[in-house]
Protein backbone atom coordinates (compact mmCIF):
# COMPACT_ATOMS: atom_id res chain seq x y z
CA UNK A 1 0.00 0.00 0.00
CA UNK A 2 1.25 3.77 -1.10
CA UNK A 3 1.50 5.81 2.43
CA UNK A 4 -0.70 8.43 0.18
CA UNK A 5 -3.89 5.09 1.22
CA UNK A 6 -6.11 5.08 3.89
CA UNK A 7 -5.86 1.30 4.92
CA UNK A 8 -9.16 1.78 5.69
CA UNK A 9 -10.57 1.73 2.20
CA UNK A 10 -13.09 -1.06 1.02
CA UNK A 11 -10.71 -3.00 -1.34
CA UNK A 12 -8.12 -3.51 1.62
CA UNK A 13 -11.04 -4.53 4.21
CA UNK A 14 -12.11 -6.75 1.52
CA UNK A 15 -8.53 -8.25 1.55
CA UNK A 16 -7.70 -8.34 5.39
CA UNK A 17 -10.93 -10.56 5.23
CA UNK A 18 -10.19 -12.65 2.60
CA UNK A 19 -6.38 -13.71 4.68
CA UNK A 20 -4.43 -11.70 2.04
CA UNK A 21 -1.75 -9.92 3.85
CA UNK A 22 -1.49 -5.80 3.50
CA UNK A 23 1.63 -4.51 3.80
CA UNK A 24 3.15 -1.47 3.63
CA UNK A 25 5.98 -0.60 0.41
CA UNK A 26 8.16 -0.24 3.30
CA UNK A 27 7.85 -3.16 4.43
CA UNK A 28 7.69 -4.50 1.40
CA UNK A 29 11.22 -3.20 0.36
CA UNK A 30 12.55 -4.14 3.65
CA UNK A 31 12.43 -8.05 2.96
CA UNK A 32 14.70 -7.55 0.09
CA UNK A 33 17.09 -4.31 1.16
CA UNK A 34 20.79 -5.63 1.88
CA UNK A 35 23.00 -3.22 4.28
CA UNK A 36 22.40 -1.56 7.08
CA UNK A 37 18.85 0.80 7.58
CA UNK A 38 18.75 3.52 9.34
CA UNK A 39 15.41 4.95 9.96
CA UNK A 40 14.06 8.33 10.75
CA UNK A 41 10.60 9.07 12.03
CA UNK A 42 8.54 11.98 13.73
CA UNK A 43 6.33 14.48 12.94
CA UNK A 44 8.79 17.24 11.59
CA UNK A 45 12.21 17.51 11.00
CA UNK A 46 12.22 13.85 9.07
CA UNK A 47 13.67 15.37 5.44
CA UNK A 48 16.39 17.60 7.03
CA UNK A 49 17.53 14.66 9.29
CA UNK A 50 17.64 12.17 6.45
CA UNK A 51 19.28 14.47 4.46
CA UNK A 52 22.23 15.65 6.79
CA UNK A 53 22.62 12.21 8.06
CA UNK A 54 23.48 10.60 4.78
CA UNK A 55 25.90 13.59 3.86
CA UNK A 56 27.65 12.94 7.17
CA UNK A 57 28.04 9.17 6.40
CA UNK A 58 28.79 10.19 2.48
CA UNK A 59 31.95 12.57 4.46
CA UNK A 60 32.51 9.63 6.34
CA UNK A 61 33.23 7.48 3.36
CA UNK A 62 30.21 4.84 3.72
CA UNK A 63 28.52 3.97 0.44
CA UNK A 64 25.04 5.40 1.28
CA UNK A 65 21.24 5.46 -0.05
CA UNK A 66 19.05 8.27 0.95
CA UNK A 67 14.87 7.73 0.41
CA UNK A 68 11.94 6.49 1.81
CA UNK A 69 9.31 9.15 1.87
CA UNK A 70 12.00 11.30 0.27
CA UNK A 71 13.52 11.27 -3.17
CA UNK A 72 13.36 7.48 -4.61
CA UNK A 73 10.46 5.06 -2.82
CA UNK A 74 12.37 2.99 -0.77
CA UNK A 75 11.59 -0.37 -3.28
CA UNK A 76 13.46 1.62 -5.92
CA UNK A 77 16.90 1.26 -4.00
CA UNK A 78 16.90 -2.38 -3.46
CA UNK A 79 18.74 -3.29 -6.86
CA UNK A 80 21.89 -1.23 -6.21
CA UNK A 81 22.04 -1.93 -1.93
CA UNK A 82 24.80 -4.21 -1.25
CA UNK A 83 26.00 -5.97 2.19
CA UNK A 84 28.02 -2.64 2.92
CA UNK A 85 25.03 -0.10 1.90
CA UNK A 86 23.67 2.03 4.80
CA UNK A 87 20.27 3.02 3.55
CA UNK A 88 19.03 6.10 4.82
CA UNK A 89 15.09 6.42 5.14
CA UNK A 90 12.76 8.51 5.73
CA UNK A 91 9.77 6.49 7.33
CA UNK A 92 6.51 8.34 7.61
CA UNK A 93 3.58 7.02 10.53
CA UNK A 94 1.35 6.08 7.60
CA UNK A 95 4.00 3.44 5.94
CA UNK A 96 4.42 2.17 10.00
CA UNK A 97 0.61 1.77 10.07
CA UNK A 98 1.35 -1.81 7.83
CA UNK A 99 4.65 -2.75 8.50
CA UNK A 100 5.01 -6.52 9.72
CA UNK A 101 9.07 -7.67 9.81
CA UNK A 102 10.51 -3.91 9.36
CA UNK A 103 13.42 -3.51 11.59
CA UNK A 104 15.79 -0.39 11.37
CA UNK A 105 19.48 -1.36 12.76
CA UNK A 106 19.47 2.02 13.77
CA UNK A 107 15.65 4.01 14.57
CA UNK A 108 15.56 7.67 15.09
CA UNK A 109 12.17 9.23 16.66
CA UNK A 110 12.50 13.04 16.16
CA UNK A 111 9.89 14.29 18.06
CA UNK A 112 5.81 13.95 18.17
CA UNK A 113 3.39 16.56 18.13
CA UNK A 114 -0.53 16.41 16.80
CA UNK A 115 -0.91 15.90 13.22
CA UNK A 116 -3.02 14.31 10.60
CA UNK A 117 -6.17 14.25 12.45
CA UNK A 118 -7.51 13.94 9.60
CA UNK A 119 -6.18 10.14 9.70
CA UNK A 120 -5.87 8.83 13.10
CA UNK A 121 -8.13 8.24 15.71
CA UNK A 122 -6.70 10.47 18.37
CA UNK A 123 -3.29 11.70 19.18
CA UNK A 124 -2.76 7.99 21.15
CA UNK A 125 -3.36 6.22 17.91
CA UNK A 126 -0.39 8.56 16.27
CA UNK A 127 1.64 8.05 18.79
CA UNK A 128 1.64 4.67 18.88
CA UNK A 129 2.14 4.14 15.24
CA UNK A 130 5.75 6.23 15.42
CA UNK A 131 6.93 4.22 18.03
CA UNK A 132 6.30 1.06 15.88
CA UNK A 133 9.46 1.90 14.39
CA UNK A 134 11.10 0.08 17.37
CA UNK A 135 8.81 -2.99 17.55
CA UNK A 136 11.46 -5.23 15.67
CA UNK A 137 14.76 -3.62 16.82
CA UNK A 138 17.08 -6.10 18.76
CA UNK A 139 19.11 -5.93 21.48
CA UNK A 140 22.38 -5.44 18.90
CA UNK A 141 20.27 -2.29 18.00
CA UNK A 142 19.84 1.81 18.43
CA UNK A 143 17.18 3.31 18.94
CA UNK A 144 17.43 6.94 19.10
CA UNK A 145 15.35 9.46 20.97
CA UNK A 146 14.56 12.86 21.82
CA UNK A 147 15.13 13.53 25.77
CA UNK A 148 12.97 16.85 25.19
CA UNK A 149 9.94 15.55 23.72
CA UNK A 150 7.24 14.64 26.45
CA UNK A 151 5.69 12.55 23.93
CA UNK A 152 8.88 10.68 23.24
CA UNK A 153 10.48 10.76 26.84
CA UNK A 154 9.94 8.28 28.54
CA UNK A 155 9.15 6.38 25.65
CA UNK A 156 6.58 3.44 26.17
CA UNK A 157 8.15 -0.07 27.92
CA UNK A 158 9.33 -2.98 25.18
CA UNK A 159 12.11 -1.41 23.20
CA UNK A 160 14.62 -3.94 22.83
CA UNK A 161 17.33 -1.80 21.26
CA UNK A 162 20.07 0.41 23.34
CA UNK A 163 18.48 3.32 23.97
CA UNK A 164 20.66 6.96 22.85
CA UNK A 165 19.23 10.51 23.38
CA UNK A 166 19.92 13.70 21.85
CA UNK A 167 18.82 16.95 24.64
CA UNK A 168 19.27 20.60 23.39
CA UNK A 169 18.64 21.00 27.59
CA UNK A 170 20.10 18.41 29.41
CA UNK A 171 23.52 16.22 29.54
CA UNK A 172 23.12 12.89 28.19
CA UNK A 173 25.53 9.68 28.54
CA UNK A 174 24.95 7.91 25.16
CA UNK A 175 23.86 10.86 22.46
CA UNK A 176 24.33 13.94 21.95
CA UNK A 177 23.75 17.30 24.07
CA UNK A 178 24.59 21.04 24.05
CA UNK A 179 26.13 22.43 26.98
CA UNK A 180 28.18 26.00 27.39
CA UNK A 181 27.28 26.64 23.52
CA UNK A 182 28.93 23.49 22.87
CA UNK A 183 27.66 20.16 20.87
CA UNK A 184 29.05 17.29 22.70
CA UNK A 185 28.13 13.04 21.30
CA UNK A 186 28.97 10.53 23.88
CA UNK A 187 30.82 13.07 26.20
CA UNK A 188 32.91 15.16 23.37
CA UNK A 189 32.79 18.07 22.07
CA UNK A 190 31.96 18.36 18.19
CA UNK A 191 31.68 22.26 17.63
CA UNK A 192 30.42 25.34 18.86
CA UNK A 193 26.59 25.82 18.20
CA UNK A 194 27.47 28.83 16.75
CA UNK A 195 28.71 26.90 13.31
CA UNK A 196 25.69 25.36 12.59
CA UNK A 197 25.07 26.80 9.39
CA UNK A 198 20.92 26.21 9.48
CA UNK A 199 18.48 28.72 11.33
CA UNK A 200 16.59 28.18 14.59
CA UNK A 201 16.82 25.90 17.72
CA UNK A 202 14.30 22.97 15.96
CA UNK A 203 17.42 22.70 13.40
CA UNK A 204 19.82 22.25 16.78
CA UNK A 205 17.38 19.07 17.79
CA UNK A 206 18.09 17.99 14.12
CA UNK A 207 21.71 18.31 13.83
CA UNK A 208 21.94 16.59 17.87
CA UNK A 209 19.86 13.77 16.21
CA UNK A 210 21.76 13.35 13.22
CA UNK A 211 24.95 12.85 15.21
CA UNK A 212 23.37 10.54 17.79
CA UNK A 213 22.11 8.95 14.28
CA UNK A 214 25.07 8.18 12.48
CA UNK A 215 27.66 7.82 16.03
CA UNK A 216 27.19 3.74 15.40
CA UNK A 217 29.31 4.88 12.29
CA UNK A 218 32.53 5.72 14.07
CA UNK A 219 32.34 9.31 11.86
CA UNK A 220 35.61 11.39 13.27
CA UNK A 221 34.30 14.41 15.13
CA UNK A 222 36.27 16.66 12.12
CA UNK A 223 34.15 15.28 9.78
CA UNK A 224 30.94 15.92 11.47
CA UNK A 225 32.01 19.74 12.37
CA UNK A 226 32.43 20.07 8.52
CA UNK A 227 29.39 18.68 7.27
CA UNK A 228 27.30 20.75 9.71
CA UNK A 229 29.22 23.56 9.63
CA UNK A 230 27.96 23.82 5.96
CA UNK A 231 24.78 21.90 5.90
CA UNK A 232 22.30 24.69 4.17
CA UNK A 233 19.22 22.58 4.58
CA UNK A 234 16.42 20.86 2.40
CA UNK A 235 14.51 23.89 -0.24
CA UNK A 236 11.04 24.55 1.30
CA UNK A 237 12.34 24.48 5.06
CA UNK A 238 13.06 27.81 6.05
CA UNK A 239 14.25 28.48 2.61
CA UNK A 240 15.95 31.87 1.88
CA UNK A 241 14.61 32.98 -1.44
CA UNK A 242 16.03 36.54 -1.46
CA UNK A 243 16.09 40.23 -0.39
CA UNK A 244 14.09 42.68 -2.18
CA UNK A 245 14.12 46.09 -0.94
CA UNK A 246 15.92 45.10 2.65
CA UNK A 247 12.77 42.83 3.06
CA UNK A 248 13.99 39.39 3.27
CA UNK A 249 11.91 36.34 1.99
CA UNK A 250 11.95 32.72 3.32
CA UNK A 251 10.24 29.64 1.50
CA UNK A 252 8.81 27.94 4.12
CA UNK A 253 5.84 25.79 2.41
CA UNK A 254 6.85 22.45 4.03
CA UNK A 255 5.75 23.87 7.45
CA UNK A 256 2.23 21.62 6.94
CA UNK A 257 1.08 21.41 10.58
CA UNK A 258 1.12 23.67 13.53
CA UNK A 259 4.29 22.94 15.38
CA UNK A 260 6.46 23.32 12.21
CA UNK A 261 4.96 26.49 11.91
CA UNK A 262 5.52 27.71 15.34
CA UNK A 263 9.15 26.85 15.13
CA UNK A 264 10.04 29.06 12.32
CA UNK A 265 8.06 31.84 13.44
CA UNK A 266 10.85 31.11 16.40
CA UNK A 267 13.32 31.09 14.21
CA UNK A 268 13.11 34.76 14.06
CA UNK A 269 13.52 37.94 15.84
CA UNK A 270 10.90 40.13 14.74
CA UNK A 271 9.33 42.04 12.64
CA UNK A 272 7.42 39.20 10.11
CA UNK A 273 5.19 39.13 7.56
CA UNK A 274 3.31 35.70 7.60
CA UNK A 275 1.76 34.08 4.82
CA UNK A 276 -0.25 31.04 6.41
CA UNK A 277 -3.39 28.99 5.41
CA UNK A 278 -3.78 25.78 3.35
CA UNK A 279 -5.91 22.48 4.54
CA UNK A 280 -7.33 22.36 8.17
CA UNK A 281 -5.80 19.31 9.81
CA UNK A 282 -7.49 19.66 13.17
CA UNK A 283 -4.99 20.90 15.49
CA UNK A 284 -5.42 23.64 17.71
CA UNK A 285 -4.10 26.91 16.45
CA UNK A 286 -2.95 28.34 19.68
CA UNK A 287 0.18 27.42 20.43
CA UNK A 288 0.98 29.54 16.84
CA UNK A 289 -0.82 32.61 18.19
CA UNK A 290 1.31 32.39 21.46
CA UNK A 291 4.42 32.36 19.33
CA UNK A 292 3.32 34.89 17.04
CA UNK A 293 2.91 37.39 19.77
CA UNK A 294 5.38 40.26 19.78
CA UNK A 295 7.45 39.50 16.50
CA UNK A 296 4.28 39.30 13.48
CA UNK A 297 3.16 42.30 12.03
CA UNK A 298 0.79 41.18 9.56
CA UNK A 299 -0.52 37.61 8.39
CA UNK A 300 -1.96 36.97 5.02
CA UNK A 301 -4.46 34.25 5.02
CA UNK A 302 -5.12 32.01 2.47
CA UNK A 303 -6.54 28.66 1.68
CA UNK A 304 -9.49 26.68 2.74
CA UNK A 305 -8.30 27.07 6.34
CA UNK A 306 -7.96 30.65 6.23
CA UNK A 307 -11.45 31.50 7.84
P1 LIG B 1 9.40 16.41 7.58
O1 LIG B 1 10.13 15.62 6.55
O2 LIG B 1 9.21 15.66 8.87
O3 LIG B 1 8.16 17.08 7.08
P2 LIG B 1 11.23 18.62 7.17
O4 LIG B 1 12.67 18.52 7.49
O5 LIG B 1 10.83 18.51 5.75
O6 LIG B 1 10.43 17.57 8.04
O7 LIG B 1 10.67 19.99 7.73
C1 LIG B 1 9.28 20.27 7.62
C2 LIG B 1 8.93 21.57 8.32
O8 LIG B 1 9.17 21.42 9.73
C3 LIG B 1 9.77 22.75 7.88
O9 LIG B 1 8.95 23.87 7.92
C4 LIG B 1 10.86 22.84 8.92
O10 LIG B 1 11.33 24.15 9.08
C5 LIG B 1 10.17 22.33 10.18
N1 LIG B 1 11.07 21.55 11.03
C6 LIG B 1 12.23 20.96 10.68
N2 LIG B 1 12.77 20.30 11.72
C7 LIG B 1 11.91 20.46 12.76
C8 LIG B 1 11.90 20.00 14.12
N3 LIG B 1 12.89 19.26 14.61
N4 LIG B 1 10.84 20.37 14.90
C9 LIG B 1 9.85 21.13 14.40
N5 LIG B 1 9.80 21.60 13.15
C10 LIG B 1 10.82 21.26 12.32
Amino acid sequence: VSPGVPLNIPPLEAARAKGVPVISELELASRYLQGDIIGITGSNGKTTTTTLVGEILKAAGKTVQVGGNIGTAMCGLVDTSTPTTINVIEVSSFQLDAIVTFRPHVAALLNDTPDHHDRYADFAAYRRSKFRIFENQKETDIAVLNRDDANVFPPPDGIRAQKHFFSRTDGVVAGAFRFGGMLYLNGHAVMSASDVLLRGEHNIENVLASMTITSKYSVPSATLAEVVGEFPGVEHRIEFVGSVRGISYFNDSKATNVDSAVKAVASFERNLILILGGRDKGASYGPLVEAMRGKVRHVLLIGEAAD
